[in-house]
């Protein structure tokens, strides 16, 4: 029998071009059309309710039973009305995947009628049966209950799977005494405590602001691959990446796949999962190839925050379903293959008040220069006070093969500011000094304000090599992982900003109080903020060597590896800064840092269970193979009377492939064995660096030698798909 591979080659060349079931519909007519939103809210619902799911979900506040059972009847009418007979609460668990459990309309009633319900009771709350979600000990098992509530700020939607539809309702994920087992929770929090401490701030400038919101605008980078090559790689299948697999002699080096157009059946693809994604009101607006052979990235227009993470993980579900009806498969993974780019999730963020001003744009004039000023300056104050929070934020197994890689930023956070704005930040800092009058005040704003409009301008001066750069009218936070869920940097990202925001705020007040003029005061702390903040802006090279040294000479951190990163996350200084902002208390940062860690090790572990899977089950059988016909060969020629020099290429062969075939066994045995002792450290944070400094580095040894052998043994015995099948052939 053919092994997978030819099996899968052979389905390839015999596959029928797939159709994309596109319809020529306007984008516009569908759009939304699954969501329980807008339109289809103020028809099914009473204007009471209406009213009152609007006001919840601008303010966050608590919507009432009686109210709730309202939405529960007019949500459930409208789903039926599309053919829905179940609903499951939506939640995104730490395990980095979205969570369903889908419950019927179907009930019976006491007299054993049969009735379909959903009431405010279902809308609001549920329990899943969640002991099997990791909650970092939290949750003992005995008292094994989890909630899900509902998040009004964020609206239902239908998921459609076959001829399945389940009304979806988005929730939090929480144990029983409220602390957050998910993504969502501490999101809203923290952007709960940033819009407080954003409109606090606002009010120095402008009164009307009465809300802020962050805004989240994701890339998202992806590869795509043929379904049935997929198929036949054990690795790929169960971690997503490739854990074996020789380069192929062209990879991205003529960077001609960049530039070139969408290969067909990924743009039949691609039409097929925007046109779901617009159902599910997601605001998909780009499309294009990427750096890398099969690489390809898509971003949406950028929404607040809670939705753009909502519309994130939704997409990647939507992406991998429809991948399917086309026989390929999507691979979110940071880095699939080695040797081409891996993939990232750009986070675009910046802050909006319900005025309509952007608060990290320039502004029109001298004064709202000024508020923007300070939300900018205020953004590099709090990535440098706490860079190494942000980098534990992108930290996972699978991003530690990207960061640093010289394709994605380093590990080192950093912010560029660009050339104008350097500028900016250099004036005031030598212009505001102690003795500051209103009249030096004036003069230094007109000279801003006539400097910014050219920052618009140095738009296309990017740096693409900065973790985190400004962007002309939001920061790009680069360094995210493709697979992620966008909320932990956002969470992050919200909550140092709302504790920068509400420190300088104190200050400015401070000198208020002693008689300072407001703006004085403002650009007084904004001068201390930029001197103090020096060390974390670079607007230079970040993939040389040199930014590495001169990095480590101001001090800033260079985690290359997710345990250390996620240290961070439980310093004294976290914990307090986490508190104060009302995000998690320390009992649950503890437990979110475990679970981080048990993700690592058990990430760790399966590529390492793979990885001699592979080795043993499938190369070396392969390269055995190939060797016992070459022995066969030798002592043919042999037998018919050649010498040495007759057979020398071939016994060479012979030899060389044993020493490989030795070291893959003897790699894959100790590999085990460190595996072994690594299981047996109870505490969870030395289990990870274990498995980091202890089992990982087989990986790269064992797959040294099973690459050579690709290169020596026959190609019709090989069973794995070869790079350039994988990325070529579609
Ligand atoms: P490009 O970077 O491709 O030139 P843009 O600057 O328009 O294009 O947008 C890049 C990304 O930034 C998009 O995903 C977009 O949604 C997002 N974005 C644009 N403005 C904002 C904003 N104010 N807040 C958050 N994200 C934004
Ligand atoms: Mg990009």
């Amino acid at each position: 029998m053919a092994n997978l591979r030819f099996q899968a080659l052979q389905s390839l060349q015999n596959e029928e071009k797939i159709v994309s079931g596109y319809s020529e519909k306007k984008i516009t007519t569908m759009f939304g059309s699954n969501v329980f939103t807008g339109r289809a809210m103020r028809e099914s619902l009473s204007d009471e309710a209406y009213k009152s799911l609007m006001n919840s979900a601008k303010s966050g506040q608590r919507i009432e039973r009686r109210i709730a059972d309202q939405v529960a009847v007019g949500m459930k009418a409208w789903a039926e009305e599309r053919g829905v007979t179940h609903f499951t609460h939506w939640f995104q668990p730490l395990t980095g995947t979205t969570a369903e459990k889908h419950d019927s309309f179907f009930t019976i009633k006491s007299d054993g009628s049969a009735i379909e319900l959903f009431d405010g009771e279902a809308l609001i709350q549920q329990e899943p049966d969640a002991s099997s979600f990791p909650n970092g000990g939290i949750r003992a098992t005995f008292e094994a209950r989890g909630y899900t509530a509902w998040d009004p700020s964020s609206p239902a939607f239908i998921m459609e799977a076959g001829s399945g539809k389940t009304l979806c309702i988005p929730t939090i994920f929480i144990a029983y005494n409220g602390e957050s087992l998910d993504h969502k929770a501490p999101l809203l929090k923290s952007i709960a405590a940033l819009d407080k401490a954003a409109v606090d701030v606002c009010h120095y400038f402008d009164k009307n602001v009465t809300k802020v919101t962050a805004t989240l605008g994701w890339e998202q980078e992806y590869f795509v691959v043929d379904e049935a090559l997929a198929n036949a790689r054990p690795d790929l299948m169960m971690c997503g990446r490739t854990l074996l697999g020789h380069g192929p002699a062209k990879g991205q080096q003529l960077e001609d796949h960049y530039f070139g157009s969408i290969p067909e059946r990924v743009y039949a693809f691609m039409q097929d999962f925007e046109q779901e994604s617009y159902k599910l009101g997601i605001p998909l607006r780009t499309r294009h190839n990427e750096v890398a052979p099969s690489q390809f990235e898509c971003a949406p227009m950028f929404e607040e925050v809670n939705i753009a993470v909502d519309h994130n993980t939704l997409l990647m579900d939507v992406m991998t379903k429809v991948a399917k009806r086309h026989k390929l498969k999507a691979l979110m993974h940071e880095k699939p293959f080695a040797g081409v780019n891996g993939s990232g999730k750009h986070n675009n963020w910046s802050l909006a008040t319900d005025t309509g001003v952007n608060l990290l744009s320039p502004g029109k004039t001298p004064r709202t220069n000024l508020m923007f000023l300070t939300f900018f300056v205020n953004t590099i104050k709090a990535v440098h006070d706490h860079a190494d929070l942000l980098r534990g934020a992108i930290a996972s197994a699978n991003n530690d093969h990207r960061l640093g890689a010289n394709e994605a930023p380093p590990a080192i956070i950093s912010v560029y500011l660009g050339k104008y704005l350097t500028q900016v930040l250099d004036e005031v800092e030598s212009r505001v000094k102690e003795k500051f009058t209103e009249q030096d005040e004036v003069i230094l704003k007109l000279d801003i304000h006539k400097q910014l409009p050219e920052v618009l301008m140095d738009n296309t001066d990017r740096n693409r090599t900065s973790p985190f750069a400004f962007t002309g009218n939001k920061f790009e936070f680069r360094a995210v992982g493709s697979s992620a869920n966008c909320g932990s940097p956002m969470v992050v990202l919200n909550t140092i900003m709302t504790d920068t925001l509400r420190k300088f705020k104190k200050e400015v007040d401070t000198l208020i109080e002693k008689g300072e003029k407001k703006e004085i005061a403002v650009l007084q702390i904004l001068r201390s903020y930029i001197t103090e903040s020096k060390k974390i802006r670079f607007e230079g090279d970040n993939y040389s060597a040199e930014w590495a040294e001169e990095a480590a000479r101001r001090g800033l951190n260079n985690f290359k590896t997710t345990p250390e990163a996620l240290d961070a996350y439980v310093t004294d200084k976290s914990k307090q800064l986490f508190f104060d902002n009302g995000i998690f208390s320390k009992r649950e940062l503890e437990a979110r840092h475990e679970i981080m860690l048990e993700d690592y090790v058990k990430k760790v572990q399966i590529e390492a269970r793979i990885i001699g899977y592979l080795a043993t089950n499938h190369i070396l059988p392969a390269a055995i193979e190939y060797q016992n016909t070459m022995i066969t060969n030798v002592k043919g020629l042999k037998e018919i009377g050649l010498d040495e020099s007759g057979y020398k290429a071939q016994l060479n062969l012979v030899k060389v492939m044993s020493n490989h075939i030795q070291h893959i066994n003897d790699n894959v045995e100790t590999m085990i064995q460190a595996r072994k002792d690594a299981n047996n450290i109870d505490d969870m944070h030395h289990r990870a660096l274990a498995y980091c400094h202890k089992v990982k580095p087989y990986f790269d040894t064992i797959r040294y030698h099973a690459d050579k052998l690709e290169l020596i043994v026959d190609d019709k015995l090989w069973p794995l798909p070869k790079y350039r099948e994988l990325l070529f052939m579609r």
